[in-house]
């Protein structure tokens, strides 16, 4: 399957199949990766175990001068000193500006390995092979960035890849926690855009959990899809891209508040677009989509409830720091309907403050 995130000159393909690493090689060539300079494989140490001897095999029989960089599992390595020591592996391989970054792993690897490839030498190019199921989200787009201790997210850019290279029988060895919260992104997307797909998800949440290939080929194809439509009207996020971030105003506070391990990304966005629901809900909304949006989500065993011993506190001091304001007001992204959002700019920060507070109370 295939489709293009249309953006002109930066316009790229999403190649999504089993198997399809197999030919990677003949991938590089279609796009003009050239053999001359030397290439970097960023990933991060479990999706090495699994799956980086294949691509530098396969890329190296196609004639391919490809190095890997493993950096540790998790949200710690998108910092600037990892970037610092990718940058350092880059230079002693001779990347050069025809040379790429290649990402091989979930959002952490897509994330940084991207940021690499924007600020190396200026900006070389960027290829994706994404290996969760969260990374349908974070590997389409153009979003890159490393944290900073202080926010998530905050030392980044927006630097289209060459192409996203979806294969997903990669897929098969995630452990459940990242299958369900990989999951919580493609609910998201069909939240903000598409009911009948909100639907699709909801019955086929077991073949989705248990990694049918079929189920997953057609989630996230559409999850993509959503994705695309999204960043081609608004690369930027100047206006319509911040509907991604439903559920994302809540959930990146809780994130870090409770650590990155204690709540992964999806898990937090997920507690998050119940919060949004409930606030739907609270400003006149159909009770429905606070209803639909909890029993989907629990369907798919994701949490639906603020830990409670998380302070109240410091989750509305970590939104502070998250950029989404206006005036002394927030961004918010609301639901109106299954499948419809609006960007509200009016919500008083005693709201969601209220709404954390509920959801410690969820059951
Ligand atoms: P991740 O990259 O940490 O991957 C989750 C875990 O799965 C890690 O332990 C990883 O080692 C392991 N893993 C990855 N692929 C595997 C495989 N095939 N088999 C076995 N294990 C595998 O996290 P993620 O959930 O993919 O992404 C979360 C990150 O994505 C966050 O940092 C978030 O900020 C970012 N994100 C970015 C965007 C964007 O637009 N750029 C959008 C959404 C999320
Ligand atoms: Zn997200």
């Amino acid at each position: 399957m295939e489709l293009t995130v249309d953006l002109g000159a930066r316009s790229y393909p999403i190649y999504i199949g089993q198997g399809i690493i197999d030919n990677i090689g003949a991938f590089f060539e279609k796009h003009g990766l050239g053999k001359n300079s030397p290439h970097l494989v960023v990933t991060d140490e479990h999706v090495a175990e699994h799956h980086l001897p294949r691509v530098l095999g396969l890329l190296g029989e196609a004639g391919y001068k490809v190095s890997p960089y493993t950096v540790n599992a998790g949200e710690k390595s998108k910092s600037l000193a990892v970037l610092e020591d990718v940058v350092g592996v880059a230079l002693d391989a001779g990347l050069d500006r025809k040379s790429s970054i290649i990402a091989l792993g979930g959002g952490v690897v897509g994330d940084l390995a991207g940021f690499v490839a924007a600020s190396y030498m200026r900006g070389i190019r960027f290829v994706q092979i994404p290996t969760t199921i969260l990374a349908h989200d974070s590997s389409v787009g153009g979003k890159v960035a490393v944290n900073h201790p202080k926010a998530k997210n905050i030392i980044g850019a927006f630097h289209q890849p060459e192409m996203v290279l979806y294969d997903t029988s990669t897929l098969q060895t995630l452990p459940p926690r990242d299958v369900r919260a990989g999951l919580s992104e493609m609910i998201k997307h069909g939240l903000i855009w598409d009911s009948e797909f909100t639907a699709w998800c909801e019955d086929n949440a077991d073949k989705l959990v248990g990694l049918d290939p079929e189920a997953l080929q057609y989630g996230l194809y559409q999850g993509c899809k959503v994705k695309s439509i999204v960043v081609s009207q608004d690369e930027k996020e100047n206006d319509l891209r911040a509907i991604l971030n439903l559920g994302h105003t809540i959930g990146h506070a809780l994130e870090a508040v409770a650590g990155y391990n204690e709540l992964v990304h999806g898990e937090a966005i997920s507690i998050g677009m119940v919060g949004a629901a409930k606030l739907a809900v609270q400003l006149g909304y159909s009770e429905d989509i606070y209803t639909v949006t909890k029993r989907i989500l629990q369907k798919f065993g994701l949490p639906t409830r603020c830990p409670e011993h998380l302070d109240t506190d410091r989750i509305m001091e970590a939104m502070m720091h998250d950029k989404k304001f206006s005036g002394g007001n927030m961004v918010y992204i609301v639901p109106t309907a299954i499948g419809k959002v609006e960007i509200r700019k009016d919500v008083k920060p005693e709201w969601v403050r209220n709404i954390v507070e509920q959801l410690k109370r969820e059951d």
